[in-house]
């Protein structure tokens, strides 16, 4: 089983302070929803887990099976276990998907101390392209370059299954997706979950996705704090009505708020 661990975790990027103090433990048998409002800070997290140098961490700490991932480069903690699903992928001119992602598969997946032969690779993407229910030829050309919204989404779940992490963050998998595809996507999700056990972090801001990928959890952050956590019932509760009574609760009023309230006392008197 794996864990990750984060505590006490600050961060700022351009001299803005975005996360404040996030507290949140997650092993590989989780699947845990990370809601929030626009803007609250959940990419920010799934950056700065990964090591984007954009997001400088302040003070605090995050362990990954023990040991603490600041210090590493993106591709040491990628090599550890762990993947980002983008929520904006990168488009990568002049190097096929094919070669992507078997430079990547080559570091992480061994076959008797060795990395696939040329052959087992071929037949494991062709096998996770015809899953994932795209089309061939995106397997031999250059990374997201002219690729759908979608096909930019599926391809990070390509190497998601690819690369078999032990943790994987899904930041707005489901945006740009149709339906189909976004069941297509959570059944693949969850074979890998079934298969591999891996820990998921999912970030999205429609029910759909939290119905086929069953949540063990959810956590709420605002302003860059994590503000409420529970079980899929939370899910529901936000889906109803909205973060505003989360806010409440927690004492957090955004200026929209507190300036309808303001109109509300001046027309009701
Ligand atoms: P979410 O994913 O919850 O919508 P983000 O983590 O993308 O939120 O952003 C949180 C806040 O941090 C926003 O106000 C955003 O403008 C700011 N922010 C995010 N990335 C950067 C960056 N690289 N430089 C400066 N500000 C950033
Ligand atoms: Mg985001």
């Amino acid at each position: 089983m794996s864990q990750l661990v984060i505590k006490d975790l600050w961060v700022s990027a351009d001299s803005n302070m975005i996360l404040k103090g996030v507290n949140l433990t997650i092993s590989s048998e989780d699947t845990v929803a990370l809601m929030g409002p626009n803007g609250s800070g959940k990419s920010t997290l799934a950056y700065t887990i990964m090591g984007h140098p954009d997001y400088k961490v302040e003070k605090g700490s995050i362990l990954f099976d023990g040991e603490d991932i600041l210090n590493m480069s993106v591709d040491e903690r990628s090599r550890k276990g762990l993947f980002l699903a983008m929520q904006s992928p990168y488009e990568i001119s002049g190097v096929t998907n094919r070669d992507f992602i078997k430079q990547a598969s080559d570091k992480r997946i061994k076959e008797n101390g060795k990395p696939l032969s040329i052959y087992k690779f071929a037949v494991k993407l062709d096998k996770a392209i015809s899953d994932l229910k795209m089309d061939k030829d995106l397997a031999d050309r250059y990374v997201n370059e002219g690729f759908s919204g979608g096909e930019k989404k599926k391809n990070e779940i390509l190497q998601l299954k690819m690369l078999e992490p032990k943790f994987a963050i899904l930041d707005e998998i489901d945006s740009g997706l149709d339906v189909d595809a976004v069941k297509i996507v959570s059944d693949n999700v969850n074979n890998l979950k079934k298969e591999n056990n891996i820990g998921l972090i999912l970030i999205s801001h429609y029910h759909r996705l939290y119905e086929y990928i069953k949540p063990t959890h959810a956590v709420v952050l605002i302003n860059g704090q994590l503000v409420k956590e529970g079980g899929s019932e939370l899910i529901d509760e936000i889906d109803k009505y909205g973060f505003e009574p989360i806010k409440r609760e927690a004492g957090i009023e955004d200026e929209v708020t507190l300036l309808e309230e303001c109109a509300f006392k001046v027309t009701s008197k």
